[in-house]
């Protein structure tokens, strides 16, 4: 059986620092014009005030996951080990990074009843993970897989299909993609 690495932040679910964010801006940033993975640099000075307020927020206390992502998550399990892995250091506040963990384990837990809490794994290092397949919005986190997919979001989304090639990724927008993918038998790459 292949096994799977999926991430869990603007894979499984997606928006929940932002929405954090928007509400203490009280406004909704350009998210065209920024191109940083790491949002909350458009803070600026701000920066240490909202993390003073941030780090007590569980911010999937409210989450859902994506469309789609239940069932077909459910689905390719019984044809993949899958495996969760997800950071969970914030740079800004190492020291309240506990806090984020037990919130993320909590809403994997409740959210995807089918899949073994051993297999979610927490670490910022996702290179030590040796899975056949990731799937991650971040390129740095599936290098090195037999089969890399980079989930689309907005700080990836201007890397060309020339590039993405190049590098052998396949860029996916939805669950219902991942399935054509992996489940497809016609999909090419199985
Ligand atoms: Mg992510």
């Amino acid at each position: 059986m292949k096994s799977i690495m999926v991430d869990m932040d603007s894979v499984l679910t997606s928006g929940n620092f932002s929405k954090i964010l928007e509400d203490y801006l009280g406004y909704i940033p350009d998210y065209k014009n920024i191109k940083n993975y790491y949002v909350q640099d458009i803070l600026g000075d701000k920066k240490e005030d909202f993390f003073s307020k941030f780090k007590d927020i569980d911010m999937y206390a409210n989450a859902t996951l994506l469309p789609d992502c239940y069932n077909v998550l459910k689905e390719l399990s019984k044809y993949y080990t899958i495996y969760i892995c997800t950071d969970y250091i914030w740079r800004e506040i190492v020291e309240f990074a506990g806090t984020n963990l037990k919130n993320k384990y909590n809403f994997l837990y409740k959210q995807l009843d089918f899949i073994n809490p051993k297999n979610f794994i927490f670490t910022a290092d996702k290179s030590i993970i040796n899975c056949d397949i990731k799937i991650d919005d971040k390129i740095s986190n599936i290098e090195g897989a037999e089969t890399k997919i980079l989930f689309t979001a907005w700080h990836n989304k201007d890397l060309t299909k020339e590039e993405l090639d190049n590098q052998n990724i396949i860029r996916v927008d939805n669950w219902k993609e991942i399935r054509e993918l992996l489940l497809n038998k016609r999909s090419k790459i199985l």
